[in-house]
């Protein structure tokens, strides 16, 4: 079987297809009814995705089912009315539904937004309102300003033409939320974050033509027309990509979102905007700034929002070192901790050794230092078996410890060894101490001891090394038994 491809890109090919003679087609029936068939097509393909993807939640989408809907009906009402009716005054019937099919698409994103940061990626949002900000400062500066410097419209009629530049920011910080956020970007992203570029796009062009008297002529229309139907195309395709489902799905765990170098320039371009502004209406009148209050919110408007994301991003970066810190402590104590009995390990046992020693150099005090070695302890685990060996070596440590000073010191150096450090014992006390726990070391089990004191000049590698050799001796000698090296000591 020949495979036909994903009908996601059979739509986007054949809709662009589609598209392309539209272009030559003059303002009239044929080209108003070839325009809403392509937006109607790009609909019906949106509740096709929805239906066949099920997203999880499909409420956002359905929204924006509707919210490009009223587009169409908003057009299918601005035919009419140019057309049949003749009339060609603001407000005219079309407003409403357009500007309800804005709010309710505005809507819809904002649950899928919602969502898939789940409310919490506040950095994303603070960076689309600073990109927000400089473009509503542009839009109230190039399109609502000379709206309201047009005495020959009404209030009514001035409030609309500012309405649908309002509008866009909304959509337009949309967009820049949903590219700032964290989560899938995938095609069926690429596609529904195209749709709303090419809403922006077309508005931007229809709206820089209306301000500036400036005839686009029947191509120029048509191209603006082709960014609102590639934009429902691209809507349609991206709700049949299986992707979708992803785009509204919540991101596992909200990541710290890097300052990436692109929107690093984004948001620098964004701020200096109002200062750009500023200059350029001086500079054309004469050190007369037109527009100085506006400019003057913008700024403040930035630059609480500036100084917002510096606070999260300080807060961030302290959150982050109190984890690290506390990872760190963590990470050092189970650095020096043997797992299995909690004490000490070879490890902190190589740290402590050196500086008992200086200490006892110090005050001129003895220093015993005994190597403990449970006797027969593989029989044990031939017999008893693995975990009840390793119970042995814990309950055997914590009895033994229980039994010892606060200040001698028990690790566990390898296996069925351990060490005792005990300061100030001589050899007479540590050989008493040890053989006090001998009888306690559970499970009827017994350990063999060498004990050696410190000559006080001998390195800690040395004075382990003459205690380890004790200890063999106690093996040799029959277990279960305490050996002293003092010779080399009094030596
Ligand atoms: P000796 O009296 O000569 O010391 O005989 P021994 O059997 O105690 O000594 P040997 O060195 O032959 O065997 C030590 C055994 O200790 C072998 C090893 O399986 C066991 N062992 C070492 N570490 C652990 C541990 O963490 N848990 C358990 N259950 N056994 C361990
Ligand atoms: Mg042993
Ligand atoms: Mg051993």
């Amino acid at each position: 079987m020949r495979r036909r491809g994903p009908v996601w890109a059979w739509l986007l090919g054949l809709g662009l297809l589609v598209i392309a003679p539209y272009l030559w087609l003059a303002n009239g029936p044929l080209q108003a009814l070839w325009y809403d068939g392509v937006a109607v097509v790009g609909i019906v393909a949106m509740v096709v995705g929805i239906r066949r993807n099920r997203p999880e939640w499909s409420a956002g989408w359905w929204l924006l089912v509707a919210g490009q809907l009223g587009n169409v009906v908003g057009d299918i009402v601005y035919f009419y009315v140019q057309n049949v009716l003749h009339h060609d005054a603001s407000p005219a019937p079309y407003d409403i539904p357009y500007m309800l099919s804005y709010l309710v698409n505005a809507f819809g994103l904002l649950l899928l937004l919602r969502r898939r940061n789940r409310g919490r990626d506040r950095a994303s949002l603070v960076d689309s309102l600073i990109i927000a900000s400089a473009f509503a400062l542009l839009s109230w500066v190039f399109l609502m300003q000379p709206v309201v410097r047009d005495n020959s419209l009404g209030v009514l009629a001035q409030l609309i033409a500012m309405a649908y530049p309002t509008l866009d920011l909304l959509l337009l910080a949309m967009l820049a939320w949903l590219l700032a956020s964290d989560g899938a970007r995938n095609i069926a992203f690429v596609l529904v974050a195209g749709n709303m570029v090419g809403f922006l796009v077309g508005d931007f062009f229809w709206a820089f033509a209306e301000q500036t008297f400036f005839d686009p002529g029947n191509i120029g229309s048509r191209l603006i027309d082709c960014a609102y139907l590639i934009a429902y195309i691209c809507f349609g395709a991206g709700a049949l990509h299986p992707g979708m489902v992803e785009i509204g799905r919540p991101v596992g765990q909200v990541r710290v979102q890097p300052m990436t170098l692109v929107r690093l320039i984004l948001l620098a371009g964004a701020t200096l905007i109002a200062p750009a502004l500023l200059a350029l209406q001086a500079w054309s009148g004469d050190g007369r700034v037109l527009d100085a209050y506006a400019i003057v919110i913008g700024c403040v408007t930035m630059f609480l929002l500036v100084v917002a994301r510096m606070t999260m991003l300080v807060r961030q970066v302290h959150s982050q070192a109190v984890v690290l810190e506390q990872q760190a402590d963590r990470l050092r104590e189970v650095a020096q901790q043997d797992p299995l009995t909690g004490l000490p390990n070879r490890r902190a046992w190589n740290a402590a050794l050196p500086s008992a020693l200086e200490r006892a150099a110090r005050d001129g005090t003895p220093l015993a230092l005994a190597v403990l070695d449970l006797d027969h302890f593989k029989n044990f685990n031939d017999t008893h078996g693995h975990q009840a060996g390793d119970r042995l070596l814990k309950e055997a440590a914590a009895v033994w410890v229980a039994n010892m000073r606060a200040v001698d010191l028990v690790a566990r150096y390898g296996g069925e060894e351990f060490v005792a450090l005990l300061p100030g014992a001589s050899a007479t006390e540590a050989v008493e101490l040890l053989d006090r726990l001998r009888p306690l070391t559970p499970a009827g089990c017994t350990f063999s001891a060498g004990v050696a004191t410190w000559n006080g000049t001998e390195s800690a590698d040395e004075l382990i090394a003459r205690a380890d050799r004790t200890l063999y001796r106690a093996k040799a000698a029959g277990r279960d038994r305490v050996e002293c090296d003092e010779a080399a000591a009094r030596a």
